[in-house]
């Protein structure tokens, strides 16, 4: 039975911003939840790494998150030489939402920079944030990143089902998380566009709420229970194609 083997995926979850970080990691480590530990600026990278460089199951990922770019743009000086530390990179992406939009041009600049540096590198995989920018997103990465030189997971899609066709024939990944999940454009785009073998999950912690609190990564089963009504799935059957999934991408 596959099934028992197959381990929790929380591929985008901000394990740095909960205030007990060396606990949540720990937590994940414990139970064995394929955690990808994103930051939103490389600032954050050295603990992240430092913290989860002896687990077997948390990874640190390289970021620069479009929403800090208004403020943090010169952040992007230290990625470069931190590039090579991790296969991992993200959050990273645009983000064209009014609150955001005015660094919209710095955004492209510096999201086109780190799929450039990712091309040149190659064997990245990268979480990517789109909020009202997919097009501009697939742009990007159609232009700079070949899919032979590195992997894009779409990180809580909102986009419309043609751009997620579209994401789909680029090769991208999809990141599920909770709040996608009550939306019915979105599930629809879920269920009717993207495959099976493309779907991994995620929480987004902590900025997502579960409970009544803020989301941990052991919350992801529920996204797992609740995809798998949605697809009409047996639970420990999505639960392996999505372990499936991950090992996969990462090989
Ligand atoms: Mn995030």
């Amino acid at each position: 039975m596959v099934s028992s083997a197959a381990k929790l995926v929380d591929f985008h979850c901000h394990l740095d911003l909960y205030p007990d970080f060396e606990a949540v990691v720990a937590e994940c480590e414990i139970s064995e939840i394929q955690t990808l530990a994103v930051t939103t600026t490389p600032l954050a990278f050295p603990r992240n790494l430092e913290l989860t460089r002896s687990t077997q199951n948390v990874r640190a990922a390289l970021g620069l998150h479009p929403q800090l770019v208004a403020d943090r743009a010169k952040d992007i000086e230290a990625f470069p030489e931190l590039l090579g530390q991790t296969r991992y990179i993200g959050e990273v992406g645009l983000d064209a939402s009014p609150r955001f939009y005015r660094s919209f041009g710095d955004q492209e600049r510096i999201f086109a920079h780190i799929l450039s540096l990712c091309a040149e590198a190659g064997g990245k995989i990268l979480t990517v944030h789109s909020v009202r920018a997919a097009t501009r997103v697939l742009d990007h990465v159609e232009r700079s990143l070949p899919p032979d030189r590195g992997k894009v997971v779409l990180h809580w899609f909102t986009g419309s089902a043609q751009e997620a066709k579209r994401a789909v024939a680029l090769g991208c990944y999809f990141s599920i998380n909770s709040q996608m999940l009550l939306k019915a454009a979105h599930i629809a785009t879920i269920t009717n566009v993207v495959p099976m073998d493309r779907l991994l999950t995620e929480t987004d912690g902590p900025f997502v709420q579960y409970d009544g609190r803020p989301v941990r990564p052991k919350d992801v089963n529920s996204v797992l229970e609740t995809l798998a009504r949605l697809l009409r799935k047996d639970v420990s059957l999505l639960r392996a194609s999505i372990y499936a999934n991950l090992k996969r991408l990462l090989h």
